[in-house]
């Protein structure tokens, strides 16, 4: 009987000091810096509702751009309660033929569900093979972490979805930007990626690189 009291005192110790270690939440104090670990937490006293609540995803996108398309994220930096969670959304507003261009999430992957319109969706492998899906109403689609994707508009009419993400911050690197919107040599681009130098040059032009 002793041994048995014995046992569950060193029980109840060793739960007590395992949760006296997790937290509920770590409100993100996005006045720090993020990190790989995410932000500092802000100080528990300070936590309202409002930090748990975006707001920022019921409003169309602005689609009068290059792309025809806008993406509004709902990452820790807009959204500071989802530091450390693991997780996050962004809104996809794409008017016809608007397209989110090839780009890679570094740090998470991404589900898509499409809510108006048709979507056509794909990515590559890193063996090169491509997967593509025209998506409409209520249908999902799955891109892995770190692949090149793209989203395009194939309908006739204004499409809509929402994307999660299994990162707080999962990132956002569009390809032509890397390499058309930025300062590297157009000589550099040429010889890194077998392009024409007219062609680059063009790019350069409409997305506002230089070299
Ligand atoms: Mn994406």
């Amino acid at each position: 009987m002793r041994m048995i009291r014995i046992l569950f005192l060193v029980v109840s110790i060793l739960f007590s000091s395992s949760n006296a270690l997790t937290q509920d939440f770590c409100v993100a104090d996005v006045k720090a810096v993020d990190t790989p670990a995410g932000y500092p937490c802000k100080n528990p006293a300070h936590v309202t509702a409002e930090d748990f609540v975006f707001d920022g995803l019921k409003m169309s996108g602005n689609t009068t751009n290059i792309i025809s398309a806008a993406v509004t994220p709902a990452f820790v930096a807009q959204f500071p309660g989802l530091n450390g969670l693991g997780l996050s959304m962004a809104r996809l507003d794409l008017a016809p033929k608007g397209v989110i261009p090839f780009h890679t999430h570094p740090g998470a992957s991404e589900i898509l569900v499409v809510l108006r319109g048709a979507i056509t969706a794909g990515f590559v492998s890193s063996a090169n093979s491509v997967y593509v899906k025209t998506l409409r109403k209520g249908e999902v689609m799955v891109f892995p972490q770190g692949l090149l994707h793209f989203q395009l508009n194939t309908g006739k009419s204004h499409a809509n979805a929402f994307v999660s993400f299994n990162s707080p911050n999962p990132g956002l690197q569009i390809l032509d930007f890397a390499l058309f919107a930025n300062n590297l040599p157009s000589s550099l681009v040429g010889a890194t990626t077998f392009l024409d130098l007219a062609q680059i040059k063009k790019l350069k032009g409409v997305l506002g690189g230089s070299g």
